[in-house]
């Protein structure tokens, strides 16, 4: 035994344990090679992180006492150096441990099975796949070629600046095809934000690369699909991989380009455990490993969009080139926006007669309408007309939402459910009745508001609802999105699922219900939210110029609004993303918030509010004369949005800086001392802690 080998292995988010384990073994093993170690009384799956000879350096102190490793998965290539830095960078940049972020990295099938196991895997799996010869697509429209073009030529990172249907797909396609063609080895990455909008990019890249080319990656999957498919991209079977945000992490060994589709998705950001950033993360990779990245969104986030500015300006930017496609395919224009003022409506209107009177011109010439909402239940509240009462969840600081279908109240927080009350539990008052308006009370209404209203053979309306609730069962989602598609509804209803990247042929017109919650909300990125769930939701509309110009329609999306003079409309109503983005990012510098600064938040659940804000003001007085902490603001604890959840109450502590560096230096001094305090009296009454840097929501 006379090798000492650093493991990576996932040991507890917060234990003390350091980044990775020391083990002896009696051969060399090499860096990024998969072994099982005993930890503890287990056997648990590691990465090797490097090896040496025992007693070369130091040792003196620690005669070879190491546990030995146990067996090598050897059949599997080692992962590359690429991805360990990445893995590595992941970990330093998120405040985790290297184990979490390495495990959590790989699919989870693989800590289950054997060597031999594997070895028979890998021995079915296929050979490396060409691509289908001669992949090729439609003639590219001008500004197409024009921006393929300066990709080619120019080493990025790119940020394509496209309208929504401005063929943005068609462009990561031909530019993933002119890689393989140069280079049939090559892998190149395509990410997406959500796992219902992969079977439609999947058929068009299968379609295009042949099926044995393209595997996905994503959390929809089962492991040994999961499996599967990290076996043929870590084997370079696989050309394309296809995924959501965990795909960042897939071992891409010939990896040359990375896609990021849609990339101002808040879903790029993990929200559990590692809190990453997989677009961030994907443009830090294509440095890395010297692979082209492609930013593509018709509303940048204001971070990606300011770093495409011209370079010079004394506020930064230039690190990205930015390619624009302002126009929409063939003939069609971006639909018209239609402000309705709801202050000029009866009191209570739910939807205003012009917008009922332009859905229902549209039933009977047979074309879609898509009316969404963001929030889903039949009415977020319940409320007694007598006393105060009202449905607020026993565990959490919110109202349980009332689903009619099958009469519950139901904590959106906690999941908290009970059947609703016949008569007020305060008052014994009979009359208890429903607040404001979810998707299926929207649904339900159409239908009252619609039952006079004919298709054009005469049949009645038909209405279907699309939200978290529709699409619970697997595969629900799938089959009530190809009903749309088939044409066998004309009023869909939804939340932002139905808002987001489908490619709808019929639909001419689009209705935002009620998008007035995200204006003043204390959320600074609110808007920019609102904005870009606006202009996507208009791009459904109209897509298909031939389907429009053959119906005599027009496309329009309609907003109703108490504000209809906010600025955010008036871009809005412009298709004018430069605009808005423009005042945005002038507020944001003027109040010194990102794309300006850089931020992190420190959060703690504790049992009292007391002891979570204990716990944060103490770790801010420890912070006090750390390496980087006299360019770093904090902030004092407050507690969080939602204050309480599920009787755990939260709280959070902002720390802020003009230096990127700065604020990085400082969380990895205090991280220490966290671990630290948490045993302390100021840590009694905290039950978990966590750092989220970048936070998308503060
Ligand atoms: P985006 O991703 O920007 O929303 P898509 O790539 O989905 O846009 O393109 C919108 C529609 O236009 C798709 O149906 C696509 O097949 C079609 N399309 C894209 N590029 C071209 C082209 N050069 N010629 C004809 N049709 C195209
Ligand atoms: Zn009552
Ligand atoms: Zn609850």
């Amino acid at each position: 035994m006379n090798w000492r080998v650093e493991v990576a292995v996932q040991t507890p988010a917060h234990s003390a344990l350091g980044d990775v384990l020391s083990y002896a073994s009696p051969v060399p093993v090499a860096p990024g090679a998969l072994v099982r170690v005993p930890l503890g009384r287990r056997e648990v799956l590691g990465v090797v992180w490097s090896a040496q000879p025992a007693g070369a350096q130091d040792d003196a102190a620690a005669p070879m006492e190491l546990k030995p490793i146990g067996a090598a998965l050897d059949a599997l290539p080692p992962l590359g150096a690429g991805w360990r830095d990445l893995v590595a960078f992941a970990a330093r940049y998120y405040q985790r441990s290297l184990g979490e972020i390495a495990l959590a990295a790989l699919p989870p099938q693989l800590r289950d099975l054997s060597a031999v196991q594997l070895a028979r895997r890998l021995k079915r799996q296929a050979a490396p796949a060409a691509a289908a010869a001669a992949p090729c697509g439609p003639p590219l429209t001008p500004e197409q070629a024009h921006a393929l073009a300066r990709f080619d030529a120019e080493s990025g990172p790119f940020l394509l600046f496209g309208s929504t249907g401005s063929g943005k797909t068609e462009v990561y396609l031909q530019a993933v095809a002119a890689l393989l063609e140069r280079e049939p080895e090559a892998q190149a990455l395509v990410m997406v934000p959500e796992i219902n909008l992969t079977p439609q990019l999947e058929a068009r890249f299968k379609d295009r690369f042949g099926s044995a080319a393209v595997v996905s990656l994503h959390s929809g999957m089962t492991n040994p699909q999961r499996l599967a498919s990290w076996l043929a991209a870590h084997g370079r079977a696989a050309r394309i991989v296809l995924g959501t945000r965990m795909a960042v992490f897939a071992s891409m060994p010939a990896l040359k380009l990375i896609v990021v589709d849609e990339e101002h998705d808040p879903s790029y950001k993990q929200q559990e455990g590692a809190r990453y950033s997989a677009r961030d993360l994907a443009v830090w990779r294509g440095r890395r490993e010297g692979a082209k990245v492609m930013l593509g969104s018709a509303t940048p986030s204001l971070e990606s969009w300011h770093q495409s500015r011209p370079a010079g300006g004394e506020d930064g930017g230039g690190r990205y080139v930015r390619l624009a496609m302002p126009s929409r395919i063939g003939t069609a224009a971006l639909p018209t926006v239609r402000l309705v003022d709801m202050g000029l409506q009866p009191p209570r209107t739910v939807l205003s007669g012009a917008l009922l009177d332009a859905i229902g011109q549209r039933v009977a010439r047979g074309e879609q309408s898509m009316v969404f909402l963001n929030r889903r239940g039949y009415a977020p509240v319940l409320a007694c007309g007598d006393c105060d009462w009202k449905s607020e969840c026993p565990h959490c600081s919110a109202f349980r939402v009332f689903h009619k279908i099958d009469r519950t109240l139901r904590c959106h927080h906690c999941g908290f459910t009970e059947r609703v009350p016949r008569a007020c539990p305060a008052c014994g008052n009979p009359d208890i009745a429903p607040v404001g308006r979810g998707t299926e009370r929207l649904e339900e209404h159409l239908g009252e508001l619609f039952a006079e209203v004919k298709r054009p053979d005469g049949s009645p309306v038909r209405i279907a609802r699309i939200d978290a609730d529709s699409t619970r069962r697997q595969g629900a989602l799938e089959s009530q999105l190809a009903a749309v598609h088939a044409g066998e509804v004309d009023v869909l209803v939804g939340t932002q699922m139905i808002a987001k990247g489908h490619d709808f042929r019929r639909i001419t017109l689009v209705a935002a219900a009620n998008p007035d919650g995200a204006l003043f909300s204390s959320d600074f990125r609110a808007p920019e939210r609102l904005f870009s769930l606006l202009m996507q939701s208009a791009g459904r509309a109209g897509r298909d110029a031939a389907y429009l110009s053959a119906q005599g329609a027009t496309a329009e999306m309609w907003i109703q609004t108490h504000h209809p003079q906010h600025a955010l409309f008036a871009a809005l109503r412009r298709h004018d993303y430069p605009t808005f983005a423009q005042r945005e990012l002038e507020e944001r510098a003027a109040a010194g918030m990102p794309p300006y600064a850089f931020q992190a938040l420190l959060r703690a659940d504790a049992r009292t509010q007391e002891a979570a804000q204990g716990f944060l003001n103490a770790a801010s007085a420890a912070a006090e004369g750390l390496e980087g902490a006299q360019h770093v603001t904090r902030y004092s604890a407050v507690p969080h949005a939602i204050q309480r959840v599920a009787n755990v109450e939260r709280a959070q502590l902002l720390v802020e800086s003009a230096s990127r560096a700065a604020l990085q230096r400082l969380l990895a001094a205090w991280q220490p001392l966290l671990h630290g305090l948490r045993k302390q009296p100021e840590g009694k009454g905290v039950i978990r802690w966590l750092l989220d840097v970048d936070p998308h929501s503060i």
